[in-house]
């Protein structure tokens, strides 16, 4: 690998994904496309996602309330057509995966079902400074149940002087904590970071402690490969706004296994679009699941939104899982060698804090600037590059493999070491 802009462009003109960024609206600055890499935080629209809404709009307006049955894609199964295509996204079976809600509120209704506290057993393990809403929705779940928080939620840190986990330290408090644990739950992602989780160790080491797991893939989706179903992962859930550009507070999604959904033992909150499809028009008293994930459905589909998340996910099977997670690790060994030449710049004042090793990084990669780092930021601004700022100092980039090219990476290490100064 080279740090220049003619390699840069040789990588990708090799690139058999080379031309989906042109599906993509590429954000302007002063006239030319800037360099966007915060596809971790809001991905860009695709092109096609206004005609798969405007068709919907249309059918609304040619059929009214018949488009629930006639429509193109008619809307009362509007969401099925999700299954298979998540199902391929998180290593799923498509009766284990569902398209809903938004995704605080599936992590609060995966743990009405998956967090069921006892005298002995209430404590949640999770990682500390989880994403705020996660916090928050961990901290209500515990004193709905009747649980000091204090004593129910246990937090696992970075060693002092580290800013990443240690697998072995996760281990370590499952193995404490076990016999009271209910529920091990973290971010697959850690949305500050960028770390990747050992999912399946995590899994393995809570389930023979007794507990239950839940990850947030909220930057998982998308961005790695993921094997829920394999992995054994009790439930999951996900936004498709960040990784998988379906539109701001674009519908999200949720995953249960298959171990769990025919069990009618586990409780759940209802709603009617979860009841069973053949049935559901008889209007009867007595909650009656769909056998599948979508028995945790409430209400009927956000059809507008879900639009956007259709165009998106054909984007994504149209590219291919292997060919996008192939031209992540070409992008990700590129940007490295574009930061560390942009860090000698730095003379020892930027530290790269996502892991190196290819199987704990996704596409994102977190900077700590230890001097002037908003003033960095703020430089980088100026010149067109679309980034991330994390308070105090940390400065969050993702290229993307669907619409970033070799060319932006070049770009914003080459932009870095201006900003430097
Ligand atoms: C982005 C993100 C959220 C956002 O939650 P919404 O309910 O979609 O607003 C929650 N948790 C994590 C870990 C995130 O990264």
């Amino acid at each position: 690998m080279e740090n220049t802009l003619a390699f840069a462009r040789a990588l990708d003109a090799k690139d058999p994904l080379n031309q989906f960024r042109s599906r993509f609206y590429i954000p302007q600055h002063n006239g030319i496309d800037a360099v966007y890499l915060t596809g971790n935080s809001l991905g860009l629209q695709p092109r096609s996602a206004e005609t798969y809404i405007k068709q919907e709009l249309e059918d609304w307006a040619r059929l009214g309330v018949e488009g629930h049955f006639d429509a193109r894609k008619p809307w009362m199964p509007y969401h099925e057509q999700f299954a298979q295509q998540l199902a391929s996204l998180t290593g799923s079976l498509p009766d284990e995966v569902v398209a809903m809600n938004q995704l605080t509120v599936n992590l609060h209704l995966l743990m009405v079902s998956f967090y069921r506290p006892t005298k002995q057993r209430f404590k949640i393990i999770c990682e500390a400074k989880a994403f705020p809403s996660d916090q928050y929705a961990i901290e209500s779940q515990v004193k709905f149940h009747g649980f000091d928080p204090a004593e129910a939620i246990v937090e696992v840190a970075p060693r002092a002087g580290e800013h990443t986990l240690r697998q072995e330290d996760i281990l370590a408090a499952i193995n404490q904590h076990g016999a009271q644990t209910a529920l091990v739950l973290f971010g697959g992602v850690n949305y500050y970071t960028g770390q990747v989780l050992d999912m399946p160790g995590i899994t393995i080491a809570a389930h023979e402690a007794g507990a239950l797991v839940g990850f947030d893939l909220a930057h998982a989706a998308g961005n790695i490969a993921l094997r829920l179903h394999d992995w054994q992962v009790d439930f999951a859930c996900w936004c498709s706004y960040k990784y998988l550009n379906s539109g701001p507070g674009g519908v999200a999604g949720a995953f249960v296994h298959e171990k769990h959904i025919t069990d009618t033992s586990v409780p759940r909150f209802a709603g009617w679009w979860g009841y069973r499809k053949d049935t559901r028009f008889k209007m009867e008293k007595g909650f009656d699941p769909i056998p599948t994930a979508e028995g945790w459905q409430l209400s009927n589909a956000p059809v507008l939104s879900m639009a956007a998340h259709k165009a998106s996910l054909d984007i994504f099977e149209e590219a291919g899982w292997e060919k996008l997670e192939a031209k992540r690790l070409q992008q990700n060994v590129f940007l490295d060698q574009v930061l560390k030449e942009a860090s000698e710049r730095f003379h020892g004042q930027l530290e790269i804090i996502t892991p190196t090793e290819t199987a704990q990084r996704g596409c994102q990669v977190s900077m700590l600037v230890h001097k002037n780092g908003r003033s960095v930021f703020d430089n980088l601004t100026k010149a067109g590059v679309i980034a991330d700022w994390r308070e105090p100092d940390v400065i969050r980039i993702a290229p993307v493999p669907l619409y970033n090219s070799f060319e932006d990476i070049w770009k914003f290490g080459h932009l870095l070491q201006e900003a430097a100064g």
